[in-house]
């Protein structure tokens, strides 16, 4: 079994349909509200979990309802959850997510407890991170957490895969240690100043990105499907799969987890990312983000 681990977020997705999203200052009367499991880290990890990985996930918890539920759905999606610390003076995170008529979506995040994971929270995975074919990172936590799981997964030889989402200020100088990066094109614009519209535009983001040293440069750009940079080509638009979309929230995150799994299990990257939008575009079929994750034998009758 391909072991992946992921440190990063988890918030409760707390999401109303709305006929339009609010403007300043607007209440707007919603259609149907779901709860359910969310964060990119829990979406991540949820979605490589469901492709068959073994996944270790390293987060933080309020002592509260939210974070007793986020555990019940850990355990049940068979996800190591030892490095999954409950913090009393914390609230567990949450996202209060708005998806309008045209699946257009508008999201508030508040970290709580998973902003506050430190150097010391990692170490303590240290042999999980020593036996894992990839480590699994994104944003949306502390930059500490971010850079010690970098330092850590390099030390000891094992491939990262950074999600830099959602966008914040790091230290550029982990790039160097960073395998694959897979921003969206919002997020290859913070990190490259080129704004990606097509094909030709996020190559040459791309490529801005991949002089500040990562190894492999994905930009995931929704339907149209997701470009692939290494330095050595022209790098190429591997094209998405059509299907009938009714919530892309989580999109980025199914790839993601997907994209993972694939590389743990030693598939060539183009083929691991073609994996990746198979599960992203079965997610984007569902509403809501960790329950829309396909489970695995959903994702082989989709590629048959
Ligand atoms: P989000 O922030 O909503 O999680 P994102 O902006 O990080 O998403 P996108 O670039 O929108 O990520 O999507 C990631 C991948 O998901 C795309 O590369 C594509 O493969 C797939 N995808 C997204 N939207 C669609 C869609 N409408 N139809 C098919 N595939 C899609």
């Amino acid at each position: 079994m391909s072991k992946i681990v992921v440190v990063g977020s988890y918030v409760v997705d707390l999401m109303s349909r709305t006929p339009h999203l609010p403007k300043p200052g607007e209440t707007v009367l919603g259609g149907p509200f779901k709860m359910g499991p969310g964060g990119k880290g829990g979406n991540q990890v949820t979605a490589a979990a469901r492709c068959g990985s073994d996944v270790t996930f390293v987060t933080k918890l309020g002592d509260d309802l939210f974070g007793r539920e986020a555990l019940k759905h850990f355990i049940t999606e068979n996800v190591n959850t030892q490095f999954i610390k409950i913090d009393p003076g914390q609230a567990t995170g949450a996202a209060l997510i708005a998806v309008d008529d045209r699946s257009e979506n508008s999201i508030v995040v508040s970290l709580g407890a998973c902003g506050t994971i430190t150097e010391a929270d990692v170490l303590e995975a240290e042999e999980e991170i020593k036996e894992a074919d990839i480590v699994l990172l994104q944003l949306e936590t502390s930059i500490e957490a971010v850079v010690s799981s970098i330092k850590l997964a390099c030390d000891n030889g094992i491939p990262i895969i950074l999600n830099p989402a959602p966008f914040q200020k790091f230290p550029e100088d982990i790039l160097y240690n960073v395998h694959y990066i897979t921003p969206n094109e919002t997020e290859a614009f913070e990190l490259s100043g080129v704004e990606v519209t097509d094909e030709g535009t996020a190559l040459a983001a791309a490529r801005k990105i991949h002089e500040m040293g990562v190894g492999t440069v994905i930009i995931t750009m929704g339907s149209k499907g997701a470009f692939l940079y290494n330095g050595k080509e022209k790098g190429e638009l591997v094209p998405g799969f059509k299907v009938e979309a009714v919530d892309t929230t989580g999109a980025g995150d199914a790839f993601n987890g997907g994209f993972a799994f694939g590389l743990s299990k030693g598939l060539p990257v183009r083929d691991a990312m073609i994996f990746g939008q198979a599960v992203a575009a079965l997610s984007v079929t569902k509403i809501g983000t960790a329950p829309a994750m396909p489970y695995e034998h959903e994702i082989k009758d989709f590629l048959a």
